[in-house]
């Protein structure tokens, strides 16, 4: 996806400050930290929305989680807490169409979010 800002991410064309990467999944900081740890975890592939996925990307969003885990024990935030969640399209704030997995913590999070 030439125009995705994400793949440009990936693709090294946009700078990102990148915490995590293998083969599958890339994360680094979001520009707009709403916590002390605020990373974003996308697949290197592009996907735009959950809605999108297949059975074959089972593994793949599992990937996701596994990265966030291994982020938050980087970060040291793994014991106390953090939140993972995945926003989709216009009701559940989705803004970057490309998924990506938040990794918020480094401190209390309110529940529901907004
Ligand atoms: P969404 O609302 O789509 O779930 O989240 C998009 C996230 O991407 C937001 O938290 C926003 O701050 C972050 N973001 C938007 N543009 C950029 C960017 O150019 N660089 C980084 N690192 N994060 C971005
Ligand atoms: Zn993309």
């Amino acid at each position: 996806m030439d125009e995705c800002l994400f793949c440009k991410m990936v693709a090294g064309d946009i700078p990102a400050d990148v915490v995590y990467q293998d083969d599958d999944v890339l994360a680094f900081r979001d520009i707009n930290p709403q916590a002390p740890v605020h990373v974003l975890i996308i697949p290197k592939r592009h996907i735009s929305t959950l809605n999108d996925l297949t059975p074959d990307d089972a593994g793949l969003i599992g990937k996701l989680s596994l990265a966030a885990a291994k982020i938050a024990q980087q970060e040291g935030i793994a014991d106390a807490g953090y939140r993972t969640l995945i926003n989709t399209n216009r009701e559940g704030g989705q803004v970057v169409f490309h998924i990506h997995m938040h990794l918020m913590g480094g401190r209390r999070m309110g529940w529901p979010p907004g």
